[in-house]
């Protein structure tokens, strides 16, 4: 399928502002709009300004200059780290230099910091007298440390969760459990990346705790990525309350494979130190700068991405570049209307790697003017061009503002409805009804490096990211300038 360019996006846009636009390109793809009352028209919208914020979008570079600010000059942005704290600083500058009102809202955040990273094959099949293999390993955010001295033990592939259900318990206690699932590249590589990291994912999330309840003493997963460059992915693991917690790591693909076919062939015996640490919490920040409304100016219009990331590259793709987009989707639109009827609000938040705390203490600092938040848009899925518009909420709310999303969504693959938020950070005020929006990128490009080491600068396409600007631009000012 090809891309649809943005002159036909462009034409379809302006059928649409002179009211004679197929307001559906995807009919099969609109379910709620037919039998909801649309009160947010961009019908009678001037195309002039339609027209300057494209052009704006077309040519900038300032998002794209941010990334490279966030990412080069801070680096990476662990919550709780310096650089963190120095993005929250740097990104409210610059919002102030835009002429937004900006203020810091309180965020308390865990402080994990990761240490010695180090594993080794000790017993294998066919070993030369003398020789170990070293197995590249990184820490997965928020887990405990093994010994200083590391921990040696037998290893135990697992390919599932259904398998691990079915060993007996001592088959698997004082084990070094890996769990070798593999992303589905073909879903991935065929567009159906969404579904195939979520699969993939749940050995990530899930798979060091559920090896912990059957006496696992540490667990490594295979890294959750599409590349073969012998990377390793971190990212987040959770223990539920009460659960053991066991040191857990990420390895690349090509080391999982390589261990996963020596135990097939006879006892794997791994040395591994891990010696992250918890410091006491900080207090952070997210960052909220808006630009007020002139008529209700009450009902918002939230445009976002996170400024933390994790700490083995720069945070470029994740979320540097999301920050960038939000920060000039806000700074385009309001060059060509400085004075929308609705507020526009730029937050850059805090935390979405290693705990959402950010998210949650939005939600609870708003809780009671969420029902005013017209829509919410977050950027997580780096600088790749939008394929549709993901959206989650009610019928009644997203049918509010239906015309708007097709208008814009239509042009470039449509309009999905999704049940779960399409932005980790917009999770709780869309469960407190607010209509979340992301758009669907083109994600291929993110996974190979997604929470790696080579998460840096030189990955982001500055084409892309404007071809993301470009839709998201109208789309914020249509939802905050209605008639
Ligand atoms: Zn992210």
């Amino acid at each position: 399928m090809s891309w649809l360019d943005i002159t036909n996006a462009s034409m379809v846009w302006t059928l649409a502002l002179f009211g004679s636009a197929p307001l559906s390109a995807n009919p099969g793809q609109n379910p709620s709009r037919a039998d909801t009352k649309d009160t947010t028209s961009i019908m009678s919208q001037t195309q002039s300004s339609a027209d300057a914020v494209r052009d704006m979008a077309h040519k900038s570079s300032y998002g794209y200059e941010q990334v490279r600010f966030l990412s080069n000059s801070i680096g990476p942005r662990l919550t709780g780290s310096p650089q963190a704290a120095a993005a929250v600083t740097y990104v409210a500058q610059q919002m102030r230099a835009l002429g937004l009102e900006v203020r810091l809202e309180p965020v308390t955040v865990r402080h994990w910091v990761r240490g010695r990273e180090e594993a080794e094959l000790v017993r294998y099949p066919g070993q030369a007298e003398g020789t170990r293999q070293r197995i590249l390993v990184t820490a997965l955010g928020n887990t405990v440390a093994t010994p200083d001295e590391g921990i040696t033990a037998p290893l135990l592939v697992i390919e599932s969760f259904v398998q691990l259900e079915e060993l007996p318990a001592d088959q698997v206690k004082g084990k070094i459990v890996l769990f070798d699932s593999r992303l589905d590249d073909f879903a991935a590589e065929a567009g159906r990346w969404e579904q195939a990291y979520a699969t993939a994912v749940q050995y990530r999330s899930n798979g060091p705790s559920q090896a912990a309840r059957k006496g696992a003493v540490a667990t490594l997963v295979r890294s959750v990525g599409s590349g073969r460059f012998r990377l390793a992915h971190t990212g987040l693991t959770t223990f539920q309350d009460g659960t053991r917690q066991i040191p857990a790591g990420a390895v690349p693909a090509e080391d999982a494979e390589l261990m996963a076919e020596l135990a097939k062939e006879g006892a794997v015996e791994i040395h591994l130190v891990l010696t992250p640490r918890d410091l006491p919490s900080e207090q952070s920040y997210n960052v909220i700068a808006d630009l007020k409304g002139n008529q209700k100016s009450e009902e918002i219009v939230l445009v976002s991405g996170h400024l933390d990331s994790w700490d083995l590259g720069t945070g470029a793709l994740d979320d540097a570049t999301g920050v960038g987009i939000a920060m000039d989707v806000v700074r385009i639109v309001k060059s060509v209307c400085p004075h929308p009827r609705r507020t526009i609000r730029f937050v850059g938040w805090m935390n979405e790697e290693n705990g959402g705390a950010g998210g949650r203490a939005y939600a609870q600092a708003h809780a009671s003017d969420l029902a005013n938040h017209v829509a919410a848009v977050e950027f997580d899925y780096g600088d790749g061009r939008p394929l549709a518009l993901n959206v989650a909420g009610t019928d009644e709310r997203v049918g509010a503002i239906s015309n708007v999303l097709h208008t814009i969504g239509d042009p470039i693959g449509g309009v999905l409805r999704v049940s779960d938020s399409p932005g980790s950070d917009l999770e709780p005020i869309n469960e407190a009804g607010v209509p979340a929006i992301s758009p669907l990128q083109d994600a291929r490009h993110y996974f190979d490096y997604h929470h790696s080491a080579a998460d840096t600068f030189d990955k982001v396409r500055v084409d892309e990211m404007r071809r993301v600007v470009e839709v998201i631009a109208p789309l914020v000012y249509a939802l905050a300038h209605p008639d």
